[in-house]
């Protein structure tokens, strides 16, 4: 089955929901990058995350992007989406490891460690908007329900799973995102906190089987809820030869002279699909000209 997501609205618009299944998504990041697991969990936790403030920008063409820099082994994450919720991102040390939790989970807080996380939003205006914040955790989750909380006063529940089989593929990842709209009734709160106590981890739903439309079932039935939206989601790289092209060009004639006389040819490996562009010789020199 291809990834999706759900968007709903509950209690009379009052509270906005989304939950999805990113199963393959995060299975392709994890294939692309060769992730530890735990270093795919927290890939995998973003990537969700991202999409999902994707979606809510609200424009097909708004791009935001979420990095978590950290101490820990895997340096940290970043994680990049569009207005439809197609994602991509890497890992800073994908190899990175940190011993399990004495509970067997994977220790994704001690992976990443103490240090920030940025939400950059680029809504097609002159300057993207960016907002830094210290990690609460470094579950990820809780530090992007964190950041919308207090950068952008918005109350947000998000939950996210990623489960990694023997061979190191995903088994099973997914999320869930409620928030708050402007002038919720403070009953609401309380009514949602009480659902929340006791709510089972999403990895402890993924494990049930249960999909996006049962979990918002199970926590907004209560409120009475619409599904607005269904659509698929994935991993996308939208990289391409020309924008690689002139990402080269940019470095300027004396570097750009300076790989033709001691390379004889430039590599440059995208960092979200590892693809592999190739400029040679000839050209290069035709670049050197063309921007003298
Ligand atoms: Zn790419």
């Amino acid at each position: 089955m291809r990834d999706y997501y759900i968007r709903a609205t509950a209690a009379n618009g009052q509270i906005r929901a989304f939950a999805a299944n990113t199963t393959q998504m995060v299975d392709k990041a994890a294939k692309i990058h060769s992730t530890s697991p735990v270093a795919s969990a927290a890939l995998g936790r973003t990537l969700t995350a991202a999409s999902f403030m994707g979606l809510m920008t609200g424009n097909n063409d708004d791009l935001i992007t979420i990095s978590i820099k950290g101490d820990g082994p895997i340096g940290g994450v970043l994680a990049t989406s569009d207005g439809l919720g197609r994602v991509k991102g890497y890992v800073h040390n994908p190899q990175g490891n940190t011993p399990n939790k004495p509970n067997g989970k994977l220790d994704v807080s001690a992976a990443i460690g103490f240090g920030h996380i940025t939400v950059t939003k680029d809504l097609g205006l002159k300057e993207p908007y960016a907002g830094t914040l210290e990690l609460i955790s470094g579950e990820i989750a809780e530090d992007i329900a964190g950041y919308c909380f207090q950068s952008e006063q918005t109350p947000t529940v998000l939950s996210l799973g990623v489960t990694i089989d023997k061979d190191y593929s995903i088994k099973q990842s997914g999320g869930f995102l409620i928030q708050l709209m402007p002038g919720y009734d403070d009953a609401i709160v309380d009514q949602l906190e009480a659902i929340m106590t006791g709510f089972p981890s999403l990895t402890q739903l993924l494990d049930l089987g249960e999909t996006p439309e049962t979990i918002l079932d199970l926590l907004l039935a209560e409120f009475g809820y619409n599904i607005t939206e269904k659509n698929e989601i994935s991993y996308y790289c939208d990289c391409a030869r020309h924008r690689v092209k002139s990402a080269v060009m940019s470095i300027g004639t004396k570097d750009l002279s300076k790989i033709i006389e001691e390379d004889g040819q430039a590599e440059v490996t995208c960092h979200f699909c590892a693809k592999q562009y190739i400029f040679e010789k000839d050209e290069l020199e035709e670049m050197l000209n063309s921007s003298r």
